[in-house]
């Protein structure tokens, strides 16, 4: 390889090549100098030889013409030797001009082969001693002989020769003395060459100590200082490398430490992640994606900077929510002296939850909140709502609200227990949808209710529809052969528009139109009818109960409470708790319990409702154990209800209450319906440690007598009472008696509705305990007022 190279004149080391090179320079220059000379006295050789041709031809022409002339051979011999010998003449014969041999002189063997000058010129003088030439002998125009004759060169040739072999040596020498010098000079050259060959190699290999020594100012010294400069730099540059390649290290690892956490918490996630760069690309996917996508990611096609959100149905079964959000990061533009950060897209972040569980959660949520549990049917709330979307719709589609009840569904629930009566309305459930079409809606809105909403139906076409309706729900029903067991069903057909504009008032009229129906008999139906004498009293009454049955079973009252205060410092005494109903048409308002309390004492549901309250009072002293005393309200239906103080005591032993922290407000009214049986009850849950008060005292006039009966503890004077003292002077006696009388039995008084600071004033005046009103404190919810964290109210 080494000597393969070597045979590259390229690869050669300098100073050989510099050497060839100067030898080579010399040797041509020899070569010209000496082919120069040789040319010249080839030429000066060429012309010594013609003259002396011509000299010799002249002296030939003058010493043998004569001779000649006179055929005298003998004297041409003699002419012959004698006078041309000495002469440069070696050989010479002359012939007759018949070309007979005349006469001749020295050794004449050689002649033929000797040239002529003409032959030397054209090849060269270097072996040649002799020039032949042949020469005419004419007088006066008559040619007399031919004489051929050789000239001897010897010397001259002889001299040529010693001048370019000295010439060659002289040549020879110089270039050897100039190779001797040229390497004196290339060595030195090539040693800095080689010192500078060497520093850079080292640099090469990272040896960077290294300097090249500089001995002088000249190209190879500038050129190593430069060099030197050069490392120098290096040097610098490396240095300020090696600091940048330890920082960039230690950032490399710690966006490593940074990488491998985020990594970790992302693996961990439940979510699935992907990272797709801005040109779509996936970058990142953790590994509940993998699970997710079962490793075969989909396909994940947006614009760059889009939002997306979806859900997307698996063929295997499973939902999938995604989102898609675009991913910026900070980065720095510089204009001019001005630094601006801007926010750079640099891909997209999937994030997939697989929210099959929680959708068939939702499912199944909503379907318990919607259904009713036994039949699978819409429940009260849910045919309500569809029932207000259809009418909402304003389709002017005329359709017919059927309601259907159980005949005597409670005395088949007694008779034969409760399976039995499932059962029952299981069945009913299933004959009356196999009536209905795809298009109707079908609900259970009490226990033993059913409600049909037929859509598209003309009024001529009910009574056939009924008339089959009531077969299809009689016929073989709970195929017992106890006759017993036989049901029966009453059923109230309304018409939408004609007969209700809204979904209460239609639901009302058609459960009206079913009482008809039982009115009459049961096992029929009878369309409703505005008679006169069903004035919107009744249909009021209606709405109200079932809102209030609605209410008692979506455990949708609120409670609300208004201090009593004590007169003498404002302090609270106790509360009253007043119920309200939420409006659901209208969030955040209620109904005043003013429009809803008769209607509920008229059928009879107040007794629940008062019970929900003692039980959420109850429930709400429990959870605030530093709470003063709350009063409820107590109607005149309830208290005739023989389990009242044994449902107060279970509700006081449930939440581990003390009686004396609950109050009892019975209205005067109430007192008065039937005062021996109030009695007993007012003793039982005195008995228990509760309070009693008799409220909206002084507004009859049996008030006073009734004090005898009722051990209250103390009363409250009716707010119209006190709202018109100023004015009503004898209001103004009978408070003072009334005062007086309480105060002689031992009983506080409480002044209600007051309402101004004159008026709180004014009861001062008159003595009263304790006071209340809108001057003092508004009623509030009571988790408001008692600031309760959370006051879940639920009905026995
Ligand atoms: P009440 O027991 O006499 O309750 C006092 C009524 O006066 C409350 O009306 C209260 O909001 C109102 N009121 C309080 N301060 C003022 C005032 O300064 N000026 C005026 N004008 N009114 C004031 P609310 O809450 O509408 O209750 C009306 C009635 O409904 C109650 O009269 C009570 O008889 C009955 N009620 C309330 N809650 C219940 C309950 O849970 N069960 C029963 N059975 N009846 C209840
Ligand atoms: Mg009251
Ligand atoms: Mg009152």
């Amino acid at each position: 390889m080494h000597s393969k190279k070597l045979l590259n004149p390229q690869d050669w080391p300098m100073q050989v090549k510099m050497i060839v090179s100067i030898v080579a320079a010399q040797v041509g220059l020899a070569v010209m100098l000496v082919s120069a000379v040789v040319h010249r006295s080839d030429t000066a050789l060429e012309m010594y030889t013609s003259n002396l041709q011509r000299e010799v031809d002249v002296l030939l022409s003058s010493i043998i013409t004569d001779a000649m002339l006179k055929k005298d051979y003998a004297l041409l011999q003699a002419v012959l030797d004698d006078s041309l010998r000495g002469r440069s003449i070696n050989m010479i014969k002359v012939m007759s001009p018949t070309g007979t041999l005349i006469a001749s002189s020295g050794d004449l063997s050689k002649l033929d082969s000797i040239r002529t000058l003409e032959q030397i010129n054209s090849v060269n003088w270097n072996t040649e001693q002799d020039v032949y030439k042949k020469t005419e002998i004419t007088l006066a125009g008559q040619t007399l002989g031919v004489a051929h004759y050789a000239i001897s060169l010897s010397e001259q040739t002889a001299g040529r020769r010693k001048l370019i072999t000295q010439l060659i040596i002289i040549a020879a020498l110089c270039t050897a003395a100039t190779v001797g010098l040229a390497s004196i000079v290339g060595t030195r050259l090539v040693r800095r060459v080689r010192n500078l060959a060497r520093v850079s190699k080292l640099a090469m290999q990272g040896k960077l100590n290294s300097r090249v020594v500089v001995n002088s100012k000249d190209e190879l010294g500038q050129l190593g200082l430069t060099f030197n400069m050069m490392i120098d730099s290096i040097n610098e540059r490396f240095e300020a490398f090696n600091v940048s390649e330890r920082l960039q290290t230690a950032y490399l690892n710690e966006a490593k430490n940074e990488r491998a956490r985020l990594t970790s918490v992302l693996d961990s996630m439940r979510v699935g992640i992907i990272f797709v760069d801005i040109n779509g690309k996936v970058i990142y996917v953790n590994q509940s994606a993998n699970r997710i996508w079962c490793d075969s990611l989909p396909t994940l096609l947006l614009q760059p900077g889009e939002h997306h959100i979806d859900e997307r149905d698996l063929p295997d079964g499973r939902i999938i929510f995604e989102t898609c959000h675009p991913v910026y990061r900070d980065a720095q533009t510089n204009n001019g002296s001005n630094k601006k950060t801007s926010q750079l897209l640099i891909g997209s972040v999937w994030v997939f939850e697989d929210v099959s569980e929680e959708r068939k959660t939702q499912q199944k949520m909503q379907y318990l909140a919607e259904r009713d549990s036994l039949t699978g049917l819409l429940n009260r709330r849910s045919f309500s709502d569809a029932l207000q979307g259809q009418i909402a719709s304003k389709t002017n589609e005329s359709m017919a609200l059927v309601f259907i009840d159980l005949d005597n569904f409670k005395i088949i629930n007694d008779l034969y227990g409760h399976e039995f009566g499932d059962q029952t309305l299981l069945d009913l459930s299933q004959r009356i949808s196999s009536m209905t079409r795809t298009s109707d809606i079908v609900g259970r809105i009490g226990g033993d209710e059913f409600v049909i909403l037929v859509r598209d139906i003309q009024d001529q076409d009910m009574p056939s529809w009924c008339d089959r309706l009531l077969l299809q729900l009689t016929s073989n029903a709970t195929k017992s052969d106890d006759v017993g067991k036989q049901t029966t069903c009453s059923v109230g057909i309304a018409f939408y528009p004609r007969d209700a504009e809204t979904a209460d008032t239609l639901i009302a009229a058609a459960d009206q139109a079913k009482v008809d129906a039982k009115r009459v008999g049961k096992n029929a139906w009878r369309a409703f009818q505005r008679h006169a004498e069903r004035d919107a009293e009744k249909m009021q009454t209606l709405i109200w109960a079932d809102r209030v049955n609605q209410a008692l079973r979506d455990d949708g009252f609120e409670v609300f409470l208004q201090g009593v205060h004590n007169i003498s410092d404002g302090s609270i005494h106790h509360y009253e708790a007043l119920v309200r109903m939420p409006d659901q048409s209208k969030p955040g308002t209620f109904f005043s319990p003013g429009l809803f309390i008769g209607h509920a004492e008229s059928t009879g549901k107040i007794i629940e409702l008062d019970q929900w309250m003692i039980r959420n009072c109850i429930r709400i002293l429990s959870q605030s154990p530093d709470c003063v005393p709350i009063a409820i309200n107590m109607s005149a239906i309830s208290l005739d209800d023989e389990n009242l103080p044994a449902f107060v005591q279970s509700q006081l032993t449930e939440f581990g209450i003390d009686g004396h922290r609950v109050h009892l407000e019975l209205t005067e009214t109430a007192a008065l319906s039937d005062i021996q049986r109030a009695k007993k009850a007012v003793q039982a849950l005195k008995a228990l440690g509760c309070q009693v008060c008799l409220d909206d005292f002084g507004s009859g006039f049996a008030s006073l007598s009734y004090l005898k009966h009722i051990d209250a503890d103390y009363l409250k004077i009716d707010g119209l009472f006190i709202q018109n003292i100023e004015s009503d002077l004898e209001n103004q006696v009978l408070l003072r008696a009334i005062i007086d009388i309480a105060r002689q039995s031992g009983r506080l008084t409480v002044a209600e509705w007051v309402e101004n600071e004159a008026m709180l004033e004014r009861m001062r005046g008159f003595g009263i305990d304790l006071a209340q009103g809108y001057h003092l404190s508004r009623p509030a919810p009571a988790r408001e007022v008692l600031k309760l964290n959370d006051v879940v109210s639920q009905s026995s």
